[in-house]
C-alpha cells in the first residue's frame, strides 16, 4: 500500500496519517517532521529548512526531493509507505514519479482532506505539539491532562513557529498556488479521493478506511 495524504495546513492530515500508519503498520514519510527532527538535532539541513518553515514558506524542491529520495532508498519502503506533506509542488510530484518509476512502483491512492479556511485557522491557532513525540493537542477539543505537558510521554508542548497567524496565512496562500494544482495531476491519474475533514476525527478516519479496504 503506497498512499499520499494531501490537504491544506491544519486539515488534519498529520493526525489522520498517524492513525493510518499505526493501523496498517506503514513507514511514514513526513517531510515536515523530517525537517523538524533535523532542526532539533542541529543538522545543517534542518537549520537551513527552519529559515523557510518559520515564515510559512516552502523549503526548496531540491532539498526536499533529496531527503525523500534518501528515505525511499531504505529497504522498509519497498512495499508500502505513507507520504504526508510531500509532494507539495508540481516539480516535487514529477520528481516523485521518477523515484517511483525507478522503484518499479506507483501510488495506490491520494487522499485530499478538505476543510474550510475558518476551521483551518482555528485549528492551527489552538494546536500544540509535543516536542519529544510530536503528538498533537487542541486547546479546546483535545486538551492535555496537565497543562503544557504531553499525556503520552511527559514531553513539553509547544506552538509550532509556523502556526502563528501570519505564517498560517502564508501557508494557505502557498497551498492555493503551489499545492492545489497537484489535485488535478492526481485526479487525471484516477487515484484521487476527496475526504471531508470537517467531521469528527473518527468519521474522517472511517472514510479513509473505506477507500483503503478496496485498494
Ligand atoms: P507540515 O508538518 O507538513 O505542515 O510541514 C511544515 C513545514 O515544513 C511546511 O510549512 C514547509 O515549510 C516545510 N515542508 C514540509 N513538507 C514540504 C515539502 N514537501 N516541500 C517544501 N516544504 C515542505
Amino acid at each position: 500500500m503506497k498512499i499520499l495524504m494531501m490537504g491544506p495546513p491544519g486539515a488534519g492530515k498529520g493526525s489522520q496519517s498517524a492513525k493510518v500508519v499505526e493501523h496498517y503498520e506503514l513507514p511514514s514519510i513526513s517531510t515536515g517532521q523530517m525537517f523538524r527532527d533535523a532542526y532539533n538535532n542541529n543538522d545543517p539541513i534542518g537549520i537551513e529548512a527552519m529559515k523557510y518553515i518559520k515564515d510559512g514558506n516552502l523549503v526548496s524542491d531540491d532539498i526536499t526531493n533529496e531527503i525523500v529520495r534518501l528515505r525511499l532508498s531504505k529497504n522498509d519502503t519497498e512495499n508500502s509507505f505513507l507520504l504526508d506533506g510531500y509532494p507539495r509542488t508540481v516539480a516535487q510530484a514529477a520528481a516523485l514519479d521518477v523515484m517511483l518509476d525507478e522503484m518499479g512502483t506507483e501510488l495506490d491512492a491520494v487522499f485530499n482532506i478538505l476543510s474550510s479556511n475558518d476551521v483551518l485557522f482555528e485549528r492551527m491557532e489552538q494546536r500544540r505539539v509535543c516536542k519529544s513525540c510530536d503528538t498533537t493537542y487542541h486547546l479546546k477539543f483535545k486538551i492535555p491532562k496537565i497543562d503544557g505537558i504531553c499525556d503520552v510521554c511527559g514531553g513539553v508542548l509547544y506552538q509550532r513557529p509556523d502556526d502563528t497567524l501570519e505564517s498560517v496565512k502564508r501557508r494557505l496562500e502557498i497551498y492555493e498556488t503551489k499545492t492545489r494544482p497537484l489535485l488535478d495531476y492526481y485526479e487525471k491519474k484516477g487515484i484521487l479521493f476527496h475526504i471531508n475533514g470537517m467531521q469528527p476525527f473518527d468519521n474522517v478516519y472511517n472514510d479513509i478506511e473505506l477507500v483503503l479496504r478496496d485498494i
